[in-house]
């Protein structure tokens, strides 16, 4: 977007105030705000119709002082260096926040992987892999899943990573359960994002059973975290993904929705709520609205129209820092990404520990642990947040960036 801060300055924006806050020192700050390696591979796939072609694939390794780099691989047509860079960026900070031994990472390749075939995506995911196995591996780099890449992605880079290293599950998370995933972690990002809305609607007095939510997107985040808030009583209005959007204003039916879109890979044409303008989803007036799809999909153009009371970001980066401007004028409470959306993360800390030590636990143990991780950094940012009388997020930065800074010093010079 011209005249727009890149979105990795977006993010940097956030880690510098949190970081002076702190009283952290400039040259420790550089390093805070800047990437530790950045991997660009070209990629060229034979297309099922014999036709070439080249695209680009990204690693990028942002911050490694606390663990492993530990990040999604996204497949999108929008993937460029700067995006990856702050999602690793990104990655970094939720990992710090809600303390689990990792760093931060992201990955992406320039498609649109819809239009891809399953030999095709597996064909490219293999080269990719390839290409940058030599910064991969349990100890040093472990992709999961994110936008267009989901458990199977996982299982082709495990497969092709151990044709050179060996039979090594936790090079990956976001596996399937019979290659070594975990029991939870496919609903886990859902699951994270349907408690933080729980406990956020209760502090802010908003009945959750009979309350509106909207959300945008459908897809892994999107379709949990709207079954499990429909199964705790809220009425999901509104609803959209990449392809259009669905209004009922007695609430979607999403049992009903799950089961039509495992059919028809779209929400289009659901019978039970009225077609909606795609664009005009985010502003349909709720109580809670969960952007769980792209980024910047919130600015300074619509921040002012949307009609609600608490943000949830399921996605990483949805609101642009002028739209949460916006609301925090106007008192509506924004639960940032790396809290509301960091379920996934932690289970895939989870799977990773259990496919270290060849031992697996029950769904019930998952989610317990999910619960007890998420709600304690839930209680230590709204804390902070009660205290300072500064936002969510700046709450949360402020722990994210002072336990990084913590580990590099402590690792000398
Ligand atoms: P996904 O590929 O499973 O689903 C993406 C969804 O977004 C689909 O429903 C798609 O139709 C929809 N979408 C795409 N373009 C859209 C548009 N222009 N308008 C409306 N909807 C659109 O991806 P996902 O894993 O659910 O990821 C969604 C978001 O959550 C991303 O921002 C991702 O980075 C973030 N996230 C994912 C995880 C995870 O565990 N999968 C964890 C943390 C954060």
């Amino acid at each position: 977007m011209s005249g727009q801060p890149s979105i990795f300055e977006q993010i940097n924006s956030f880690v510098r105030t949190a970081g002076e806050r702190c009283g952290i020192p400039p040259v420790y700050l550089g390093i805070l705000l800047s990437t530790y390696r950045e991997l660009r591979v070209q990629l060229v796939l034979q297309r099922d119709d014999g036709t070439l072609l080249e695209t680009f694939g990204y690693r990028i390794q942002h911050n490694g002082a606390r663990g492993p780099y530990k990040g999604g691989l996204r497949y999108h047509p929008a993937v460029d260096v700067d995006e990856v860079r702050a999602l690793a960026s990104l990655m970094t900070w939720k990992n710090s926040l809600v303390d689990i031994p990792f760093g931060g990472a992201k990955g992406g390749v320039t498609i649109d992987a819809q239009k891809f075939s399953k030999r095709e995506l597996q064909s490219l995911t293999r080269a990719f892999t390839r290409k940058i196995d030599m910064a991969l591996g349990p100890y040093r780099d472990i992709p999961a899943p994110d936008m267009y890449t989901n458990a199977e992605t996982m299982g082709w880079i495990m497969d092709e990573y151990g044709r050179k290293h060996g039979h090594t599950p936790a090079v990956v998370t976001g596996k399937p359960i019979a290659l070594g995933g975990s029991q939870g972690r496919e609903a886990a990002t859902g699951r994270g994002v349907s408690f933080v809305t729980q406990w956020a609607a209760g502090d802010y007095n908003i009945p959750l059973r009979g309350g509106t939510v909207v959300i945008q997107g459908f897809g892994n985040v999107g379709s949990f975290t709207a079954d499990f808030l429909h199964q705790a009583g809220a009425k999901i209005i509104a609803i959209g993904d990449a392809n259009g959007a669905l209004h009922n204003p007695q609430g979607i039916d999403i049992p009903a929705l799950l089961q039509y879109t495992k059919e028809k890979k779209s929400l289009v044409g659901f019978p039970h709520a009225e077609p909606l303008e795609r664009e005009k989803l985010l502003l349909v007036p709720c109580d809670i609205l969960i952007p769980a799809a792209l980024g910047n999909v919130i600015n300074g153009e619509n921040a002012p129209k949307i009609d609600t009371k608490l943000v949830i970001e399921a996605a990483n980066h949805p609101l642009t820092p002028e739209a949460a401007a916006i609301f925090w004028k106007r008192n509506i409470r924004v639960m940032p990404d790396i809290l509301a959306n960091a379920g996934g993360v932690i289970v895939s800390y989870f799977e990773w520990v259990q496919n270290l030590q060849q031992f697996f636990w029950k769904e019930s143990e998952v989610n317990e642990r999910l619960g007890e991780k998420l709600e304690s950094t839930y209680r230590a940012v709204h804390e902070i947040f009660s205290r300072e009388k500064i936002s969510l997020r700046e709450s949360a930065y402020m722990i994210a960036v002072q336990r990084v800074y913590d580990a590099i010093k402590l690792r000398g010079m």
